[in-house]
């Protein structure tokens, strides 16, 4: 079978590589991909895997692309293409595809769809208001007194998210996302939540319109540095299991989301055929999802897919089918972590083409992967392209050899600038 994977991050890689040991697969494409995506070949025939020159924005060209080369799936990595519409133009032109459609691709493309959903059918989210005018904006941030999430409606590169410890604080959110427009139209409405305290954990599952099969926890670590400090990211690392919940009580608390998650798409005609990654708050009153993501996250995607033993082609077809409830999820009972090797500056601005160097040496390490992000080759060398550059990931039979290992990787490894967060997994283990 021929297959095409549409992204260019380090959870495209990861998807990839986890594709390319399918021995249904005979070809595979990806678009753009990046330099380590382009060193993969396949496991049943070692043909090598393909980047062409289409960006995953570039919908019409996509289709074309397809079409020549007669692909006979295509998976679809980061949430904007699935935002555009790329599973609805595939379907319209008879090809295969896995991801959300644009409908059920609105749970992460706005806040405010997202939002409403979980209250009209009983799901359990922070309080909130939606707003598209500031004066009443503010005056629901002081019934909070400021203590609150203010969020732009639409995609904003992980970016949109204000948090506010006070009234003055939140009163510039609003009116940075509201007035100023930092985020251009995706702030044209926002979302206020209350502060929820607790501990942050990520849920995965995959959904094939009437099944929602969950995956085990992860934790990702969105600051720029250690301890939590410093600017929201898309992901610094993530590790898997996080420990802060028994098989049971995770069991507990996916029910508590999808349950009600799939009464309310079937009421609501939303046939949701994808990845849903709910964001989800363990307060002390329970779990609370504040927010949902409608793809794999990233770096959560480069753990995961180091743990599962399923054949995922397998799996992804099962999703577009219907017919997941035949299949059980297997996953490996290895830990494994994901520490991020970014630019400097990175999530501000950052230079690229910085060579990399180790990556060779770092690759011969044992249960070790080092999945590409922004990356490139200029001639014979792999050189810096993005602000997430690599995600060293390695598994290990528990968290503290995992940890250990990956960051054994990233020691191998250099650039100029390069900064990294040195905590991955520390809260697991401490
Ligand atoms: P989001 O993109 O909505 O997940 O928000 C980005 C990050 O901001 C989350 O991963 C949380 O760490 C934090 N956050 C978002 N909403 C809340 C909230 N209501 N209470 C506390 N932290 C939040």
């Amino acid at each position: 079978m021929k297959v095409l994977v549409i992204g260019s991050g380090g959870r495209e890689h990861a998807l990839v590589w986890k594709l390319a040991q399918s021995p249904h697969i005979t070809q595979m494409w990806c678009a753009p991909g990046n330099a380590g995506i382009a060193g993969e070949r396949l496991t049943q025939n070692q043909s090598a895997v393909e980047c062409i020159n289409i960006g995953a924005e570039q919908l019409p060209q996509l289709v074309a692309f397809a079409q020549e080369k007669k692909i006979a799936f295509t998976v679809v990595g980061p949430d904007k293409p699935l935002a555009l519409g790329i599973v609805d133009l595939f379907e319209k032109n008879s090809l295969r595809i896995w991801g959300a459609n644009q409908k059920a691709a609105q749970f992460e493309s706005s806040k405010a769809f997202s939002q409403d959903f979980m209250e009209r059918h009983g799901i359990p989210t922070a309080r909130s208001g939606t707003f598209a005018e500031q004066h009443a904006a503010k005056k629901f941030a002081a019934t909070l007194n400021g203590r609150c999430a203010v969020k732009a409606d639409g995609l904003a590169l992980g970016k949109g998210v204000l948090m506010c410890g006070n009234v003055d604080e939140a009163n510039k959110a609003i009116d940075e996302i509201l007035v100023s427009k930092a985020f251009g139209s995706a702030g044209s409405k926002i979302v206020i939540q209350e502060f929820l305290e607790g501990m942050e954990i990520s849920l995965h599952a995959l959904c094939d319109g009437k099944t929602a099969k969950l995956f085990p926890t992860a934790q990702d670590h969105k600051r720029a540095l250690d301890g939590d400090q410093g600017l929201n990211t898309g992901g610094m690392g993530t590790y898997s299991p996080a420990p802060f919940l028994t098989d049971a009580e995770l069991a507990s608390v996916g029910a508590k989301i999808l349950k009600p998650w799939l009464k309310g798409c079937a009421a609501d005609g939303i046939v949701f055929k994808g990845l849903l990654y709910p964001g989800v708050m363990l307060t002390k009153d329970g779990p609370k999802v504040i927010e949902f993501n409608a793809r794999f996250g990233d770096p959560e995607a480069q753990v995961y897919l180091t743990r599962l033993e399923n054949d995922l082609m397998e799996l992804l077809e099962a999703s577009v089918d219907g017919a997941l409830d035949k299949i059980e999820l297997r996953w490996n009972p290895m830990s494994s972590v994901c520490v991020v090797m970014a630019s400097g500056g990175y999530p501000g601005s950052y230079p690229k083409g910085k060579p990399i160097s180790g990556l060779a040496e770092a690759g011969q390490l044992t249960n070790t992967k080092i999945f590409h992000a922004g990356t490139a080759c200029a001639g014979d060398q792999i050189v810096t392209n993005g602000g997430r550059v690599l995600g060293v990931t390695a598994w290990a039979k528990d968290l503290s050899a995992a940890r250990n290992a990956a960051y054994a990787g990233v020691d191998r490894i250099t650039f100029e600038g390069a900064q990294y967060r040195r905590d991955i997994a520390a809260k697991a283990l401490s």
